[in-house]
């Protein structure tokens, strides 16, 4: 087979690093264990929202996150005149709402933070909210809206990539499971589970939540990734119910598709590989959601589903060399890995490309964990 990069895993982190390198003339195999896109980036709400989900501590993490989101709209393009498909980039805009006191208080805290980092929000009485949005709650307290935190449809996308990777000359094998690698600085290789051994010039582990279950990684290479469960519901868009904007509560939100599905989500839970439906999860999604958009109580429920995020140590990304020789990472997107794709995608084909690791990537490097595990590390 002649390629030079193999990628473990077809789903959207994967299938959008193939594109990249694919573009730039480098011959590229992808492996999926099952049918491409229908791993975690299919049960994800699509949410570009790094504004509305800044966090007090992960600072650095935002600084990558906006700056993906800065580069979706290219990207999107890209993609879509590649595999003339649409990826439903909606730029509507994020309201964050809150239903009572509390979560009016712990609303204004994070306003106060998103104001001190500059970022682009505007605080709305629950009124001003409607007037934005007629379908959220008329009881609604305070909102804050986020004009820069859009959205796509991860389901479209997926299947764009998955044409786009193709369609420039990519290699797919479905249906295929990688059941190790075999590190090497010069013809680092994988072995599928039916026995066959395909050597490359370098790997690239996309393997989501199940990146760590791969053999033939040392510990000090295994990407320290665990599943932490989300819960979902999906309605259909019936009129007069037209919601245009992600709405986000304090205990679930709601994402409107172009092509008439309400996604609603989720729940965060740690249960290994679990992905039961609960009836609890379930009713905690629909009270949230309720409580936010009450409209949503007429509309029929076509889909419930329960998908794994896959988190590191830290919440941030695996991205760059690992420690063994031959064996990249691009893995642990946690809650932002449609959010993440493009600059995953970019940063990982220049790494591979020019040997050359950039700044944007560096703060992520896999090695992260392994240094800090080292006895002189805990010394
Ligand atoms: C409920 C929920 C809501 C979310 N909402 C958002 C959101 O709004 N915005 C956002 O940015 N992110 C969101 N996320 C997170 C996002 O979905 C993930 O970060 C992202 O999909 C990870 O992409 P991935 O390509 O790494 O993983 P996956 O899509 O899981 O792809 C990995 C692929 O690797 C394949 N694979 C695994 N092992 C092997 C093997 N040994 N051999 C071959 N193939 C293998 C799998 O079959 C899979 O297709 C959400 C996640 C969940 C669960």
């Amino acid at each position: 087979m002649d390629t030079d990069v193999l990628i473990v895993g077809g789903g959207t982190i994967g299938l959008a690093i193939g594109f990249e390198l694919v573009r730039r003339g480098t011959p590229t195999t992808i492996f999926e264990k099952d049918r491409a896109g229908r791993g975690t980036s299919y049960q994800a709400a699509g949410m570009l929202a790094p504004d509305a989900e800044i966090e007090f501590e992960e600072l650095e993490l935002y600084t990558f996150n906006r700056e993906s989101l800065r580069r979706w709209p290219d990207f999107a393009k890209r993609v879509e005149a590649a595999s003339g498909q649409s990826v439903d980039y909606r730029d509507e805009g994020t309201l964050i709402v809150a239903d009572d006191r509390d979560a009016a208080e712990a609303l204004e805290r994070l306003y106060t933070f998103q104001q001190e980092q500059g970022l682009n929000v505007e605080w709305l009485t629950g009124e001003e909210a409607r007037e934005i949005e007629p379908f959220v709650a008329p009881r609604l307290s305070a909102a804050v809206f986020a004009p820069a935190d859009h959205q796509v449809d991860n389901r479209r996308l997926v299947d764009a990539l998955r044409t786009a990777f193709e369609a420039e000359g990519g290699t797919l094998h479905e249906h295929t499971p990688v059941d190790a690698v075999v590190p090497d600085a010069e013809a680092p290789a994988v072995r599928t589970a039916d026995g066959e051994r395909v050597a490359g010039k370098r790997i690239v582990v996309a393997a989501g939540v199940w990146s760590r279950e791969l053999d033939g990684l040392t510990p000090d290479a295994q990407p320290p990734v665990r599943p932490v469960k989300g819960q979902m519901i999906q309605m259909r868009r019936t009129r007069p119910f037209d919601l245009q904007h992600v709405v986000r509560g304090p205990e679930a939100y709601l994402a409107p598709k172009s092509d008439g599905r309400v996604v609603m989500g989720a729940t965060s839970e740690e249960l290994g590989f679990d992905t039961t439906v609960t009836a609890g999860g379930l009713f905690d999604l629909l009270e949230g959601g309720w409580e936010v958009v009450p409209g949503i109580r007429d509309l029929p429920v076509d889909e419930t589903w329960a998908g794994l995020r896959p988190a590191s140590r830290d919440h941030a990304p695996l991205l760059g060399e690992s420690a063994a020789p031959g064996v990249a990472m691009a893995t642990g997107h946690y809650r932002h890995g449609i959010l993440l794709t493009p600059i995953t995608a970019e940063e990982m084909a220049r790494l591979i490309c020019t040997g050359e690791t950039s700044e944007w990537i560096e703060p992520f490097s896999p090695q992260r964990f392994s240094l800090a595990d080292s006895p002189a590390a805990s010394a």
